[in-house]
């Protein structure tokens, strides 16, 4: 047997994949990946593939970047982790300095994990907590929106909006009020974009202030509910709710885990309309998708209630020191490159080239935000009819971009396309092509 048949054999004997039916995965042929450059993933039988997602979100300025290998592996050399419980590391302080700089101002204090879903709970027990200290323990509810995704962990899921993920946890779940959701092209009021004034927006903060007395924060993904199926939020949805919020004595929890570290366009999304949360959650491209790392940035207030008490929580590899110094070195890329100075090129072109996509008779609608986008599939582009979910759109559309070479996932009938920063013109155009080619070929079958 070849090395990766084996391979290949015991994954499917031994491994249990996430968010996947095991019956289904055993059944495909799947791919093992062995090595990575630039935006590309090399398998063990040698065939390359465009990461079109960059390895689900993570991945920022490519596999295999010298900068960031050189500065683990000069790491690996002093020490690989040791422990934040009673004891300081180099790396840790010079990655937290450098992320109270660059964070919006209200944030003064980092707390670090090493998954998005953690960082997301953190803030929910500080916030929690933060009114037991202030003494107003009544202050103990938590505001989300309808499809928000905040990760996977029990806290992190009660304030989840995605039915087909959370609703079989409901009787786990703490409540949690629910907050509308500006899906536009299904927008939950009924209005249209070009005349609706973001009443969203207005309903938003009448629920925010309706709920004040009782309610503990607010988490959003600011601009992009990721997960949700990329729905991008119209201007001043997010400046309405973060007003709110401020007026009524809510705390603001912006979740970045997705959008964070120039996904949109700006360093943070948060950026965009100027706010100022008061806890802010980082995770996935932290690290420049090398290594699991995560953090909790926290106002001076909150900060300063807890000082003279402790707060109980925190994990064995909380600020590993090799996950940290990958992200020191991925800040290095940033700066040295100015990175988000030349996002807005790729940005620009993204769009240009998804511009055709959006033409063809199964997309009911393109979103992108930066170098994020959904293509939203539906069985009628007139009345956005959405597909049988039995009919598996997505699932089938990714299949077959894989066989031209491309790797994406889909979000139920939503293709995600997630460039890593680093792709060239080249690799972008090809990326959208074959994304083009491959939804064709999957709606238009046998009617041409
Ligand atoms: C991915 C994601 C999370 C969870 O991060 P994990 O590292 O997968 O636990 C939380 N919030 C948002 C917005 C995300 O996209």
């Amino acid at each position: 047997m070849r090395n990766d048949e084996r391979t290949a054999g015991d994954d499917k004997k031994y491994l249990w994949h996430p968010y996947t039916c095991m019956a289904d995965w055993e059944e495909e042929d799947i791919i093992v990946i062995e090595r990575g450059r630039g935006a590309r993933l090399i398998d063990t039988l040698g065939r390359e593939y465009l990461d079109g997602v960059s390895s689900l979100w993570v991945n920022l300025h490519g596999h295999g970047r010298r900068e960031i290998d050189d500065a683990v592996s000069e790491q690996l050399g002093r020490i690989a982790h040791s422990t934040l419980l009673g004891l300081a590391s180099v790396p840790s302080v010079e990655l937290a300095r450098r992320l109270v700089g660059l964070a919006p101002d209200s944030l003064e204090r980092v707390f670090f994990s090493d998954n998005g879903s953690t960082a997301v709970e953190v803030a929910l027990k500080l916030a929690f907590q933060y009114w037991q200290i202030r003494g107003r323990p009544e202050k103990r509810l938590f505001l989300s929106l309808d499809n928000a995704y905040h990760g996977d962990t029990i806290g992190a899921v009660s304030v989840g909006g995605i039915e087909e993920f959370h609703s079989i946890f409901k009787p786990l779940l703490f409540p949690a009020v629910s907050v509308t959701s500006p899906y536009c092209y299904r927008c939950p009021l009924g209005l249209r974009r070009s005349s609706c004034a973001t009443a969203c927006a207005e309903k938003a903060a009448g629920i925010i202030a309706s709920r004040s007395d009782e309610a503990a924060a607010l988490i959003i993904e600011p601009k992009v509910q990721g997960a949700g199926g990329m729905i991008v939020q119209p201007e001043g949805y997010l400046a309405r709710v973060a007003e709110a919020c401020r007026d009524s004595g809510v705390l603001l929890i912006a979740d970045e885990v997705a959008v964070g570290f120039g996904r949109t366009g700006r360093m943070f999304a948060c950026e965009h309309e100027g706010i100022q949360p008061d806890m802010m959650a980082l995770g996935k491209g932290i690290t420049g998708g090398y290594l699991p790392l995560a953090a909790t940035l926290v106002s001076g207030g909150i900060y300063e209630a807890f000082r003279d008490r402790k707060f109980y929580h925190g994990h064995s590899f909380t600020g590993n020191q090799l996950a940290c110094s990958a992200a020191l070195a991925s800040f290095g890329i940033f700066e040295r490159e100015d990175v988000i100075a030349g996002l807005k090129g790729k940005i620009d072109r993204f769009r240009g080239l998804l511009g055709p996509v959006a033409e063809l008779e199964h997309v009911g609608e393109v979103r992108q935000c930066g170098l994020m986008a959904g293509i939203e599939l539906v069985a009628d582009g007139e009345t956005g009819r959405p597909y049988r979910p039995g009919e598996k759109i997505g699932h089938r559309v990714v299949l077959e971009a894989r066989r031209r070479g491309l790797i994406v996932r889909p979000l139920g009938d939503v293709i995600v396309l997630m460039p890593p920063y680093c792709m060239t013109d080249g690799e972008l155009e090809q990326t959208v092509s074959i994304t083009r080619e491959a939804i064709a070929m999957v709606t238009e079958k046998g009617r041409r």
